[in-house]
């Protein structure tokens, strides 16, 4: 029997008790940090005898109705049943971070490991089995990522189930809607132009995120159709300001595209078929998908640069880009994510970082723009810091883009940036 039937069939026969009535329970999935490298540096024989150690100290830990299934490499799912509330999972979780106290390997050989978690309930985050373990997972990925012992799920982590022909279709019957929220001119008070954002609004599926669908299209072949069509609904709608309107217009690209041949020209191509001028297009990479293939984003950035398309890094701050990446992109604008700009009002070592990195961008002949305004005195410190321009809900929310366009057609003269 493989892993995963073992682990489906004990919890679909607590889901058909708790058919009868016979109340909650909880799946942890547990990634025991340590085993890997208790492989490399010691063997397999040794592994293999440290997995089977793990396993046996979690079950010794628990209830003897407790469950410890082996889910993988380096994991396992934990099924607790006739649980009465949180406090009982928790009670639980405690026991296994405590399993890994001593240990995992012999006296000569002494290698400590760790246990990270993610948990779910029954029926609080799900009703299938492999809806179950899917929040499981993601949750332990999440608990991974912050450097937590365990996290619970969290529903909206859990990606929204995107059908591949329903968004093919959108994209192909162009049925995507794109909207515009403005960025302002801090130092001038006046507006400089917008960033493209796609929406996807369908009957049957209600509205979904760019933040699903997007990565959706990057993990499959869609992604390079969204972007086409992303770009070309975006230059329809500058195409049809009126002449010398003076705003930039940016526009998100994922590098995975950066592989295809011919990228370059073909950009090339649709501003001239649309008449847009190179310098009034932005493109936005953000800063986590550039350091992942860095040589080739710096060749195609580059190619894009010289065609006279801005260059903006978008999200600086959440990923790890250093000092020498930054010196390689020939981009023009730094894009300083919001969760660093939350918090300037508050936190004076956040607003010393974001007065330091606008300098930075600057002394790089870079502009600097600060995302998620929400507030007017967010908006002031900004401007105080000689940030160049801005954007967030305080400043203007994603629009439709027909209505962005009409608005500013009818307030003439047109402003510059
Ligand atoms: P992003 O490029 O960083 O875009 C900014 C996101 O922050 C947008 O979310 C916007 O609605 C949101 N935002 C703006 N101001 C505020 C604020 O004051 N407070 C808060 N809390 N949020 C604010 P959105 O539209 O959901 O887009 C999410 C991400 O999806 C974008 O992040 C971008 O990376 C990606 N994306 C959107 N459209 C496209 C597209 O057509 N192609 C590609 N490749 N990616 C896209
Ligand atoms: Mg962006
Ligand atoms: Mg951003």
């Amino acid at each position: 029997m493989l892993n995963r039937d073992r682990i489906f069939a004990a919890i679909q026969e607590l889901l058909d008790l708790a058919a009868a009535g016979e109340g909650c329970f909880a799946v942890v999935f547990v990634r025991v940090l340590g085993l890997r490298e208790i492989r490399l540096r010691f063997g397999y024989e040794r592994g293999e005898q440290a997995e089977q150690n793990a396993r046996t100290r979690m079950e010794q830990s628990l209830r003897p109705i407790d469950q410890v299934h082996h889910a993988g490499d380096e994991s396992f799912a934990v099924v607790l049943p006739g649980l009465r509330n949180r406090n009982h999972v928790l009670l639980a979780v405690t026991r296994l971070v405590s399993a890994f106290e001593l240990p995992l390997v012999d006296a000569s050989a002494p290698w400590q490991g760790r246990a990270v978690m993610g948990v779910v309930v029954f029926p609080e985050h799900g009703r299938t089995p492999d809806e179950l373990c899917r929040r499981a997972e993601t949750a332990l990925d999440i608990a991974q990522r912050r450097g937590e012992q365990y996290a619970f799920d969290e529903s909206t982590a859990v990606p929204t189930e995107i059908i591949y022909e329903d968004f093919r279709d959108a994209i192909e019957n162009n049925r995507l809607q794109i909207h515009f929220q403005p960025v302002w001119n801090l130092q001038t008070n006046c507006l400089g132009g917008a960033e493209s954002l796609a929406r996807w609004t369908d009957t049957n599926n209600g509205t979904t995120s760019p933040a699903d669908f997007v990565p959706f299209a990057e993990q499959s072949d869609l992604i390079l159709a969204l972007t086409r069509w992303s770009l070309n609904a975006t230059l329809r709608y500058m195409a049809s300001l009126p002449p010398a309107h003076g705003l930039r217009f940016a526009f998100n690209v994922s590098p995975r595209v950066f592989a295809k041949p011919g990228l370059v020209e073909e950009l090339i191509d649709a501003l001239s078929i649309w008449g847009v001028l190179p310098s009034a297009l932005i493109a936005e990479v953000t800063e986590t998908a550039l350091v992942n293939d860095l040589d080739l984003s710096v060749q195609v950035l580059r190619r894009l640069r010289e065609t006279g398309i801005g260059i903006a890094i978008d999200d600086f701050g959440t990923g790890f880009a250093s000092i020498s990446y930054l010196r390689k992109f020939p981009a023009t604008e730094l894009k300083i994510d919001q969760s660093l700009i939350r918090d300037i009002g508050t936190d004076e070592h956040t607003a010393k970082l974001v007065r330091a990195v606008i300098s930075m961008a600057h002394a790089l002949d870079m502009e600097a723009v600060a995302e998620g305004i929400e507030d007017q005195s967010t908006q002031d410190l900004l401007a105080d810091m000689r940030c160049d321009f801005g954007q967030g809900y305080h400043l203007g929310r994603p629009e439709p883009a027909a209505d962005f366009v009409a608005r500013f057609s009818m307030q003439q003269p047109p402003q510059s940036r």
